[in-house]
């Protein structure tokens, strides 16, 4: 089967190797679609960052890695012991790697386990592949009505909400969202989704700033034409309660900070490329807090009876559909070129 492997900075190549040989309590799952991440994107351009370059403690791989963790597909096998999910089950993979054993998984929070993994970038397997073998407990079925497209994009819906979750938003609060990249404009519905009453999207794309103004947003700021502090604080009367972080960039750090109420909160959603510094008294001066969140734990089940429900939108995200054979032109340079897509979503069997 093709499979796309992770060599180097900027260095994707198809590979030909074996399928999957199911083992006990595992399911094989051949791939429907799988878009390409944010996160994906930083590992071509500036990796490895979640790639380990030592053999990874809970899949005892490496650099090569197989890349692609946000999919859905069809259940082509079982291993023994498997019951939760049958052949022909069409599915989405919540593809985290815990060891369930260290303090965090002990106290359920595997999604920052000590040795935390994940299935397309740490090795054992990935998305952007034919096929692909993941444990029973990782996936989830989707309703009838929901299509492998959409599956495909529950795992960035997940990022999203566990964000809103994980933050003090209240029902009637007012937000800040910096960057409306595909992260961004899930964690507008989200907060839209969770009776955010004003949210503010901070942007420099006007293809995005559109998109984040159709899926939700009550005001836009493009912040290289505007003054967006000055414009949040007048907007919300003296700050946001809350500010998303989602673009990755110092200076928009800052700015999101700046953007908070006193009192307020500043959400960290984005993985970072290098270090970022901030001035300490922009926080303690007003009391106001920052916090960190990554991926998502047990919230996959409520993330597809949403977008079932049609109150997180993720078709319009999706703004192109590849072969698998196109992953690095049409895919990851085509993102680097052009601010214009959102989504990408790889077929594996498309030709
Ligand atoms: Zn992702
Ligand atoms: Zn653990």
């Amino acid at each position: 089967m093709k499979a796309a492997f992770w060599y180097g900075i900027r260095d994707v190549r198809i590979d030909e190797i074996p399928a999957p040989v199911v083992q006990p309590g595992m399911v094989n799952i051949k791939v429907a679609w799988c878009g390409i991440c944010g996160t994906d994107l930083h590992e071509y351009m500036a990796g490895p960052i979640f790639i380990p370059d030592q053999p990874h403690a809970l899949t005892h791989q490496q650099a090569p890695v197989i890349l692609g963790h946000e999919f859905a597909g069809e259940v082509v096998e079982v291993g023994q012991g498997v019951t939760r999910v049958k052949v022909g089950d069409r599915v989405t993979v919540e593809p985290i790697l815990a060891c369930g054993s260290c303090i965090p998984c002990q106290k359920g929070l595997y999604n920052v386990c000590d040795t935390l993994g994940f299935h397309g970038l740490s090795g054992g397997g990935g998305g952007f592949s034919e096929f692909t073998m993941v444990k029973e407990s990782m996936v989830h079925r989707l309703p009838d009505p929901m299509s492998y497209e959409q599956g495909a994009l529950v795992e960035p819906a997940a990022v999203a909400l566990h964000a809103i979750r994980t933050s003090k938003l209240k029902a009637g609060d007012s937000c800040v969202v910096y960057g409306a990249g595909p992260i961004g404009l899930l964690v507008i519905q989200a907060a839209r989704t969770a009776g955010a009453s004003r949210i503010i999207a901070v942007e420099v794309s006007e293809e995005r700033q559109q998109m984040a103004k159709a899926l939700g947003a009550h005001h836009i700021i493009h912040p290289l034409k505007e003054n967006a502090i000055q414009a949040v604080h007048r907007l919300t009367n003296g700050g946001a309660d809350i500010c998303f972080e989602v673009t990755g960039v110092d200076r928009c750090l800052n700015d999101a900070i700046d953007c908070a109420k006193t009192d307020g909160q500043i959400i960290i959603v984005s993985i970072w490329e290098k270090q970022a510094s901030i001035f300490p008294n922009n926080l303690v001066l007003k009391e106001r807090e920052i916090k960190g969140v990554l991926a998502y734990r047990n919230i996959f089940p409520a993330v597809i009876d949403l977008i079932s429900e049609g109150r997180l939108q993720v078709d319009q995200l999706i703004t192109r559909k590849i072969s698998l054979n196109d992953l690095t032109q049409k895919g990851f340079e085509e993102l680097i070129r052009s601010k214009e897509h959102i989504k990408i979503l790889v077929s594996p069997s498309l030709v």
